[in-house]
């Protein structure tokens, strides 16, 4: 396991926060919550569990495997990704049954349907603006022949 710089507590326990999710992303690693109470599962992190409002936590990595569950084109992008629309953003189901929101990258081409299978990658460069760590996306998990 390589070195990753995470936030932690004073025990040496990693953080649920945004900035230690988005230096898991940038080691390629999707990472939830499990809460240590209820062991709900929970992403993006929360520093409270929103179910038995435990704030005990361990970090579980996910397979990145998911299917599209909803989508929409993006024309009219925040500025910072304006140069980047039009632009799908989709909510999908993640095998560990979460579910989550994200960019979805496809070839012009590929017609997106609900319920096709989706694979996590992160993008290679740090993004401008916020977050400023590399972020997931989806792509879709096989190659549709033509
Ligand atoms: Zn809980």
């Amino acid at each position: 396991m390589e070195e990753i710089t995470l936030n932690r507590d004073k025990k040496g326990e990693i953080l649920p926060t945004i900035q230690n999710f988005y230096r898991f992303c940038g080691h390629g690693r999707l990472m939830a919550l499990k809460c240590i109470e209820c062991e709900k599962l929970i992403i993006p992190p929360r520093i409270i569990c929103p179910k038995c409002s435990s704030s005990r936590f361990k970090w579980i990595q996910l397979s990145g495997k998911a299917k599209l569950r909803t989508f929409s084109f993006i024309h009219i992008a925040p500025k910072q990704f304006s140069s980047q629309a039009p632009y799908i953003i989709g909510i999908v189901k993640l095998e560990e049954g979460l579910s989550l929101s994200g960019r979805i990258i496809v070839d012009k081409d590929v017609k997106l349907e609900i319920g096709m299978d989706l694979i996590v990658e992160f993008e290679d460069t740090v993004s401008v603006g916020w977050p400023q760590w590399p972020r997931y996306y989806f792509r879709l998990a096989k190659v549709i022949e033509q």
